[in-house]
């Protein structure tokens, strides 16, 4: 897919006041600092559409931008647990889990993983209530050019390992990127393309 526009429409904390157009929408989400804004920038081209920072705990808000006039790429912010949970049970900010379970126009989200860490119990945590709310999902590994190609496919593997231990038959779809050298554009925006053509 080329990318021929990509602009700004609105951030917000509250779902109901997301766009209202039937636009199909695809939401990136992961750890703060996980190479996020670092990506959505390589995808659309545009080197500040979203911003990058080192410092982690940016502002909780959600990002729509408008890709070619005919889709959504929605930045959501970096997760963490909510504080009202008793249980063990994993409860994540109240305005992303409302996304993900209210959100009709959510085609698929993509939790990104820096490559280079093992599993972190957060983000296995975040994959298994997308898999028992039955979110349509893709995992997406950055930041690949800072370990060799032999190293990533042991991580990729190790992390494999871990989510069928947890109870997964397989792991989902995954991409492998680097924001730095552009690596998984193609692969990820043809993906995009495929579900939108459909
Ligand atoms: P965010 O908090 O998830 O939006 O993360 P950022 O995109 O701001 O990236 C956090 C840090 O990781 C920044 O210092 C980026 O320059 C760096 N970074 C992000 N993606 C990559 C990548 O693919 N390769 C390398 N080498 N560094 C990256």
């Amino acid at each position: 897919m080329k990318i021929n526009s990509a602009e700004f429409i609105i951030s917000n904390s509250d779902v109901k006041k997301c766009p209202n157009e039937p636009l199909p929408e695809y939401a990136f989400i992961g750890r703060s600092n996980v190479g996020k804004s670092s990506l959505i920038n390589m995808l659309t081209g545009k080197k500040s559409l979203a911003k990058t920072s080192s410092k982690p705990g940016k502002t909780q808000l959600i990002n729509h931008f408008k890709i070619n006039s005919n889709w959504y790429l929605v930045d959501l912010p970096g997760y963490g647990y909510a504080k009202v949970s008793k249980s063990t049970k994993a409860v994540f900010q109240k305005f992303i889990t409302e996304y993900f379970e209210q959100r009709e126009q959510l085609v698929c989200g993509f939790v990104l993983i820096d490559i280079r860490l093992e599993a972190q119990k957060i983000d296995l945590d975040f994959i298994n209530y997308l898999g028992e709310s039955q979110i349509p999902f893709c995992i997406i590994f950055t930041k690949a050019d800072k370990i060799g190609k032999v190293k990533a496919q042991q991580n990729i593997a190790a992390y494999r390992k871990k989510l069928l231990a947890a109870g997964w038959e397989e792991i989902p779809q995954y991409f492998v990127t680097s924001s730095l050298e552009s690596s998984g554009r193609d692969e990820l925006l043809d993906f995009i393309d495929d579900i939108n053509k459909q």
